[in-house]
């Protein structure tokens, strides 16, 4: 058995819409490399730093991940037959095998590396995101702007339109003026 530590770098294009392993940064690669007879068995980890946006402020966040992967490297059918499984068995050819191992390693590190992405990566749990009316972080102290509530929509709009109606000079009835004013004042410390 052959332990391997080794630091590559990230690929390209090892990323999902939210989240991604910034190429060229390392990717650090902790492998054990075992000789079975269908070719070599390599367990490891692969331990890395993910860049991505909070999904729900859009913040930047970064944080370490390490994924485990377990992968037969099984020897081409074509070398079974030929010398070259001689090679493959003896420990002193080992780190000559590796560095194709290594090569080849990408893929998986590549599959088991997409896969541990988070889809939604949050810069907090809880946090709360961005106001669906203004587009400020929820969590901001300094987050207000004018939003009607919409259980009072109707009565803003009530109270709209008895405000068109009156500057267009026709009467009211007392009704009509004292509901308006109900609502002008709910409004107001609704806001
Ligand atoms: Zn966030
Ligand atoms: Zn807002």
């Amino acid at each position: 058995m052959v332990e391997v530590v080794r630091s590559v770098p990230a690929p390209e294009g090892l990323g999902v819409a939210l989240a991604r392993v910034p190429p060229g940064t390392d990717i650090e690669l902790d492998l054990r490399l075992e000789s079975v007879v269908e070719g070599v068995l390599v367990t490891g980890t692969a331990a890395y730093e993910v860049a991505g946006e909070c999904a729900r402020c859009l913040d930047p966040v970064t944080f370490d991940e390490e994924a485990e992967f377990t992968e037969l490297f099984a020897y081409p059918p074509t070398d079974a037959r030929g010398r070259e499984i001689e090679e493959g068995e003896s420990d002193e050819e080992a780190p000559s095998r590796l560095e194709g191992d290594v090569i080849y390693l990408e893929p998986v590190v590549r599959d088991v590396g997409v896969l541990r992405l988070p889809i939604a990566p949050l810069c907090r749990d809880d946090c709360p995101g961005l106001c669906a009316t203004c587009g400020e972080r929820l969590d901001d102290p300094g987050h207000v702007h004018e939003e009607i509530d919409p259980r009072w929509e109707a009565l803003a709009r009530l109270a709209q339109e008895s405000r068109e109606s009156r500057s267009n000079g026709t009467p009211q009835d007392a009704t009509q003026d004292d509901k308006q004013d109900a609502t002008q004042d709910d409004k107001e410390e609704g806001s």
